[in-house]
């Protein structure tokens, strides 16, 4: 409602121009109706007073006419004429002669023309004269002529006032009407409507609409009391909406479990804290903080254990950085995140670190058990690093997750070099998705010859991969990669279907060579395995013993006594199993003793320094030892010079294999590798 609104739209003002004119007209009517009653009366009045006037001068008038007296009838008219009204006075005969006359013109005044229709100009009287003793004898006439304007003007008087009165009375009633409604209702009403203007539409119930005093019982009464009422269900209404939106905005602004912020609200005090040390030209550090191994917690102490630990670490990070210097908050399942502002460097950073890893450190009693935890932490500086809110978080998970690559409780700082290692991963994962469908993968070979007959007894198949733009790219470089996305299933299998192919074609040659086949721990837990390699082998129409897998004992150690259970089926059908990299391990015998295991390969690290470092040689000697002793024969990997090779043998160890003797190599250069070392041995013995 607009405060400046016209005053003929206001009620007072149109009760007032109602009442006004209802009241005139009234007057007017009421007026009009005495007036013309008056009329009447004026009328009536005028006759009565001619008829008095005449029946006074009537004898005498007779008298004139009965004595034919001329003077005395001009007596008589004269007489007539003292009175203003008498316009014109006869005396007449019987037979029309005058006996006394008189006129006078009638009298001129501006209402005449207004009057004459009422009373008529003039009004003529005639009566017969007659006396008492001969009534029927008539002597003559009195005729007497009034003119109506003198009673007119009376009640043209009258009337005035009669008009006056009722439009005054009209005028003051009307006025009282209105003064009374004004207080009655309009001047409430508008109080009304100036307190409901001050009604704030966010808190209606805050003032509430006021009421006149004296209205308690009417109907403004009845009107505001249910216009408040109405405002506080709407209050109420509001009150509650706010509070569900306060809950739900809390709700998402802080975590649940550990009340500390959530990652929007962390990432807004992030941006401020950013904006603050670019201002100040300071050092930032943000840290991402990941509890180590939590999942397996969750799994073997049950998911309560799991949250306590999480309120556990929250508890103590917010009671040891307490300062306004921090910002902490939970990212994800097991991830705090901690901002540090106003640092002059990095170093002061690592301080931080090493005592938020100190805080998650300490044992803490969980559900009635000692509990203790590690934790792995990525730092990435502001403005070195990154020099955006989400790209600095981003660089810190990164850094933390390659840090827990490397072990776990310690921390890492975040250098470009590392964005750039993710980065090639990455495109490393989606090139090798494509590899084996681009026929980008062979196989070769590399001899393992027996150190007592010195015959080449069979083959490690490799694998190589030809990368269309970076060349040959190492396996070890990216079998990690297939492993960690699981791609190695599909390449693994594919080698052994390579691999079985070339030692059937090799058996057709005449050379029947066990082929050994690395079996990455990741196929060792597909459910399918075994019946996939009976499967290929029998495709290739190979006998099991033909073909060698090579495993690592970390293939094992996740679930033992399934990996067990496979490699049994698998060596019950007549395949051998090599043990991969021993001694870099466990090397645990528990493990051993439970595994149809029928090589060791000793790895080519032990070898490489056999007889130059005492611990390697140790080492191996111990290998080739325990093989002795679980009647297991011992394979040497990575023998290089011929001192190896003669030390290897003397110690007892069966078999080698190694760039002493050959690299691996494409199947052509391995069948030629195999003519020539064996024709060598021909000419040597002979
Ligand atoms: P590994 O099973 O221990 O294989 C032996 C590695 O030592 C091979 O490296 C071989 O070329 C190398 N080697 C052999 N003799 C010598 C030597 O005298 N001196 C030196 N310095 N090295 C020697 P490669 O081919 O690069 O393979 C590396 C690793 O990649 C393998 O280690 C194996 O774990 C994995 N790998 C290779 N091919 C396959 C495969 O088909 N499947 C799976 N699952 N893993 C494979
Ligand atoms: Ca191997
Ligand atoms: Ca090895």
């Amino acid at each position: 409602m607009k405060n400046s609104f016209k005053v003929e739209h206001r009620l007072g003002y149109r009760i007032f121009g109602r009442i006004l004119a209802i009241a005139l007209i009234c007057g007017v009517i009421i007026s009009t109706v005495q007036v013309i009653l008056d009329a009447g009366r004026v009328s009536k009045d005028l006759d009565s007073q001619a008829g008095q006037t005449i029946s006074m001068v009537r004898d005498a008038a007779t008298q004139a006419v009965f004595s034919i007296d001329s003077e005395l009838a001009q007596q008589v008219v004269d007489g007539l004429f003292a009175m203003d009204a008498v316009h014109i006075a006869a005396i007449t005969h019987p037979d029309g002669e005058v006996l006394g006359a008189r006129n006078r013109p009638l009298q001129q005044t501006p209402f005449r023309p207004m009057t004459d229709p009422i009373f008529d100009a003039d009004r003529t009287y005639r009566v017969p004269l007659v006396r008492d003793d001969t009534a029927d004898t008539v002597y003559g006439y009195l005729e007497v002529h009034y003119d109506t304007v003198p009673a007119a003007r009376t009640w043209l008087d009258r009337a005035t006032v009669t008009f006056a009165s009722g439009i005054a009375t009209a005028l003051i009633l009307g006025l009282v009407l209105y003064f009374v409604f004004h207080l009655l209702l309009t001047r409430p009403l508008l109080r009304i409507v100036h307190s409901v203007k001050a009604v704030d539409p966010e808190y209606p119930d805050d003032r509430l609409v006021t009421l006149p005093a004296g209205h308690e019982r009417d109907e403004l009464g009845l009107w505001v009391n249910a216009t408040n009422n109405l405002l506080v269900a709407i209050a109420d209404t509001q009150k509650r909406h706010r509070d569900a939106e306060d809950r739900v905005s809390r709700l998402s602004r802080y975590d649940q479990l550990t009340g500390l912020p959530s990652r929007d609200t962390f990432m807004d005090q992030l941006a401020r804290d950013i904006q603050e040390t670019e201002t100040r030209k300071g050092v930032l550090s943000l840290m991402v903080c990941g509890i180590d191994d939590f999942k397996s917690v969750n799994e073997q102490c049950g998911f309560r254990s799991g949250d306590l630990i999480l309120q556990t670490v929250a508890d103590r990070l917010t009671g040891q950085l307490g300062s306004s210097r921090f910002t902490i908050a939970r990212l994800g399942s097991d991830q705090f995140v901690i901002v540090e502002k106003g640092l002059k460097d990095g170093f002061q950073a690592a301080d931080t670190a090493e005592r938020v890893l100190a805080c998650v450190g300490r044992p803490m009693m969980v559900e009635d058990q000692h509990v203790a935890m590690t934790a792995t932490i990525g730092v990435a500086l502001f403005p070195s690093d990154a020099n955006k809110a989400d790209r600095l978080l981003q660089s810190a998970e990164q850094t933390m997750t390659l840090a827990k690559q490397s072990g776990n409780d310690h921390f890492q700082f975040y250098v470009a070099s590392i964005d750039q290692e993710i980065r090639d991963r990455r495109q490393l994962e989606r090139d090798l998705s494509q590899a084996l469908a681009n026929k980008e993968f062979h196989l070769v070979y590399q001899p393992q010859i027996s150190l007592e007959s010195r015959r080449v007894i069979g083959a490690e198949a490799l694998i190589r991969w030809e990368h269309p733009t970076r060349g040959l790219v190492p396996p070890d470089d990216f079998i990690p990669v297939a492993e960690a996305n699981g791609t190695i299933v599909e390449i693994g299998q594919w080698v052994l279907e390579q691999a079985c192919w070339q030692a059937a074609r090799w058996a057709d040659q005449g050379s029947p060579l066990r082929i050994a086949v690395n079996l990455s721990a990741v196929q060792i837990r597909q459910a399918s395995i075994v019946t996939d390699i009976l499967d290929t082998l029998h495709r290739h129409d190979i006998p099991a013993g033909r073909l060698e897998l090579e495993v690592t004992e970390t293939s094992f150690m996740t679930n033992l006594s399934d990996a067990v259970a496979k490699l049994h089926r698998l060596n019950k059908a007549g395949i051998n199993i090599a043990v991969d990299d021993f001694g870099t391990g466990y090397s645990s015998l528990t493990y051993l003793k439970q595994m149809p295991v029928q090589h060791l390969k000793i790895d080519k690290q032990f070898i490489r320094d056999l007889l130059v470092n005492e611990d390697d040689t140790r080492i191996a000697n111990t290998i080739i030892d325990l093989g002795k002793s679980l009647n297991l024969s011992v394979v040497a990997e990575g023998v290089e010079t011929a001192e190896q090779e003669y030390y290897l043998t003397q110690r007892g160890c069966k078999l080698a294999q190694g760039y002493f003797f050959s690299k691996p190599l494409l199947p052509s250069d391995f069948e030629r590798f195999v003519e020539t070392f064996h024709e060598q041995l021909v000419e040597n013995n002979v």
